[in-house]
This record gives structure tokens, sequence and C-alpha cells, in this order.
């Protein structure tokens, strides 16, 4: 995807052009500051302290360099590849033409009329099969994945709206304007490598503005306006850095992001697959795919979605995929894998991918016939919590063929 995304709200596209020129004058009178008159009119000629002017630029040039190799792959990527969803080819124009009447209501002032868009109630509406080839998804309580009114479609597990990019986002974090747009999965290891680096450059600022300091009070000068200067914007820049680092570093070991922070008081419900023969329970409600019957005018109820037809064939039968609706407690993480394994999905699988911005996380990758987004323990313990049972071994084995060749459909629309 190389179509660039911009923000729908023109405040927030006017940020987005100034701040990076914003930080790129910080930085030029950093560099002045710390480079020109700290180390070298100060330190250097003035004080000939050559072996501490030497570490103080090397590492002063190090992490600016990392700082702005994280800051480049950051913005360019929330530009060019922010992690949304794509549109189902099918009602394109559809779509087109119900988004020109939301932008004329939107000239209007009249945006509170912006209609909600219910479910698709077609059982073969385009993008479900792409939840039910999988083992376990997110839904809403009738079974159905999650539906987003504005993109008029079916939400992958853990996407949302944004309003900024009129979009649904995988992963989304939060819009920043510091990087120019959205930060997602696509983006938050390299955003979460640059505010980490910026925190050090901050801390190498400190450190020469701290020194030169305490060199002008040992010689008796009078202060010097460069060090304070220095000392002040290292502190105020470098707190915002660490902080911002902390955080992502907390989101990316319990593998949450800071929409689910917001939605982590609420329960989440899953479609678990169950086998074939699993009789009726009382204890969880279950939905078939494919969906049958006629289509279902909007509003009608998801529980009349389950498998109300007439006989069908065993063919049919064989292709049917039955799945538990179960129920998370508030604060309870399905994807929550492991501290070790949660940093992996984001931050990749070695060293040189953690310290430097070189790859996408491998989250990124939704070819997994399991489930979009590895799901963790939590799991297993719902199956075991509702008495769910497991999907046996052959029934697993023999729906993996039938699995690949949807999985292979589906990668070839
Ligand atoms: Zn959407």
């Amino acid at each position: 995807m190389s179509r660039p995304h911009h923000s729908s709200r023109s405040g927030t596209r006017w940020a987005v052009r100034i701040i990076p020129l914003f930080i790129v004058g910080i930085l030029a009178v950093a560099t002045y500051a710390v480079v020109g008159r700290l180390c070298i009119s100060y330190l250097y000629k003035k004080k000939g302290q050559d072996g501490v002017v030497t570490a103080f630029l090397v590492l002063y040039f190090l992490f600016f360099l990392l700082m702005a190799a994280a800051y480049l792959r950051t913005f360019f990527t929330v530009q060019l590849n922010p992690g949304v969803v794509p549109l189902a080819p099918e009602d394109q124009t559809e779509r087109e033409a119900a988004e020109k009447v939301r932008k004329r209501h939107k000239r209007n002032r009249d945006v509170e009329e912006r209609a909600y868009v219910p479910p698709d109630p077609n059982p073969d509406s385009p993008g479900l099969e792409a939840f039910y080839s999988k083992d376990v998804f997110i839904c809403e309580v009738d079974g159905r994945p999650k539906w987003c009114s504005e993109c008029q479609q079916w939400k992958p597990d853990r996407s949302h709206h944004s309003s900024d990019l009129g979009r649904c986002v995988r992963k989304m974090d939060h819009f920043c304007p510091w990087v120019g747009g959205m930060v997602s999965e696509t983006s938050f290891n390299f955003f979460t490598q640059f505010c980490f680096y910026c925190g050090l450059f901050c801390a190498v600022g400190l450190a020469v503005g701290a020194y030169s300091f305490q060199q002008h009070h040992k010689d008796g000068d009078p202060t010097d306006g460069w060090a304070l200067a220095t000392i002040v914007l290292a502190c105020v820049f470098g707190t915002f850095a660490f902080g911002m680092a902390l955080t992502s570093f907390r989101f990316i070991l319990s593998n949450t992001t800071n929409v689910d922070m917001l939605k982590r008081s609420s329960t989440l419900t899953v479609a678990v697959r169950i086998p074939h023969s699993t009789p009726p329970s009382d204890k969880y409600p279950v939905i078939v795919y494919p969906l049958r019957g006629p289509p279902r005018r909007p509003g009608s109820e998801g529980q009349q979605l389950h498998n109300n037809h007439g006989p069908i064939s065993a063919r049919d039968q064989l292709a049917e995929r039955k799945f538990a609706i179960l129920r998370t407690k508030p604060r309870e993480n399905p994807w929550n894998l492991g501290a070790k394994e949660n940093w992996k999905s984001v931050m990749g699988d070695n060293f040189l991918e953690w310290m430097l911005p070189i790859r996408h996380s491998p989250c990124c990758n939704h070819e997994n016939m399991e489930s979009d987004y590895k799901f963790g323990p939590l799991i297993a313990k719902l199956r075991k919590r509702y008495g769910v049972p497991e999907l046996e071994a052959p029934s697993r084995g023999g729906h993996g063929i039938e699995l690949q060749e949807r999985g292979s459909r589906r990668a070839s629309d």
C-alpha cells in the first residue's frame, strides 16, 4: 500500500505539516548549542578537554543518528502504510456515494445526522469468510464479527475506527502529531525506538549542559546561558520522551494498546471453534458458519442467524464451522502471550531488530490460519471455564485442507 493516508481534519493536517519543521528547528538549535557552543567553543577550545569532548560528541551523534533513523521510519510508515483495513472492493461505488453524502452533510455542519449503518444482514456478506475460516475471532454477542458503521464492513480483530483517517486501523494506538499521523501495528515498534533514542539523546544533551555549567561554576565564571538553556530543554523533552518510551514498553510487554487501555474495563466476546459433534449447552450460545437462510433485514435478532434453515447436503455440512460464543471478564487480555512473546511479537525476534528500525513487527503478519493475532492462554482458560470441548486432532487436520483452500482463495481475491 503506497497511497498516502492523510487526516480528514484540517487542524490535524496542519499540525502534521508544521511539527516536523518544528522538530528540525529544535534539533538545529540543540546541535548549535551542544556541539558548537558547549563542546567546541567552550570545552575544547577554551578548556582543552579533548577526551571529554570526544566522548560527548560520539554519544551525541550516535543517538542523533539512531533517533533520526527511527523518526524517519516512523514518519514514512505512518504516511504510507498506517495499517488501515482495506475496503472490500465489491461495494466501493456504493461506499463512495455514501461518502459524498456524508461530506455534504459535514459541509452543512449537521454531522449529527451521520446515520448509523447497521451490520450487513446478508448471510454471505463480503468479508465474513475471513473471520470464520480462522479458529478464534472477536465477535459480537450474536456471534458475528464486529461491524464498522463508518467503513460499512466487518472489523478485523483489534482494529478500531479512526475518525482522523476515516478508516478502521489495525491495532490502532494513538494519533501522534509528532510523527505525523496514526501510530498502529505497522509503526509502533519504530515509534518506541524513536521515543527511547530521543530520551537518550536528551540525556546526552543534559550531561553536556550540566558538565559545562559545573565547569563554569568551578572557574567562578558567570553562569552560561547556553548551558542553562540546554539543561532546561533537555529536561523537558527528555522527560516527555522517556515517559512515552516507558509507556510504550509497558504496552508492548503486556500486549496492549492505548485503545485497549481505554476499554479494559469492558468485556470481549470471542467466537471459539468447537467440534461439529459438540452437544448444545446452556452455558454458551453457538453459531454455525457459513450463515444460511434468506438475507435478514437490519435489526432482526442475531439469534435467528444461527442456522435456521431446512435440510442441507452432507457436503455443505462438512464445510460448516461451529463456534462457541464466550465472554471474557473485564481486564482479561486474550492476546497476552507472556512478556517475552509479547515483546517479540512487536519488536521482532532478535536484538538487532529491537535496536534498529529495520523490519515491521511480526504481529503485522495475519496469515496464521488460527487467528488474526496470536491468542494467549486465556482462550484455553475460557474453554475450561465454559466447559467447551477442544477441537479434536483429526477434525482439525481434516479441516486444515479446507482452511488452506479458503486461505489461498482469499489471498487471490
Ligand atoms: Zn471503520
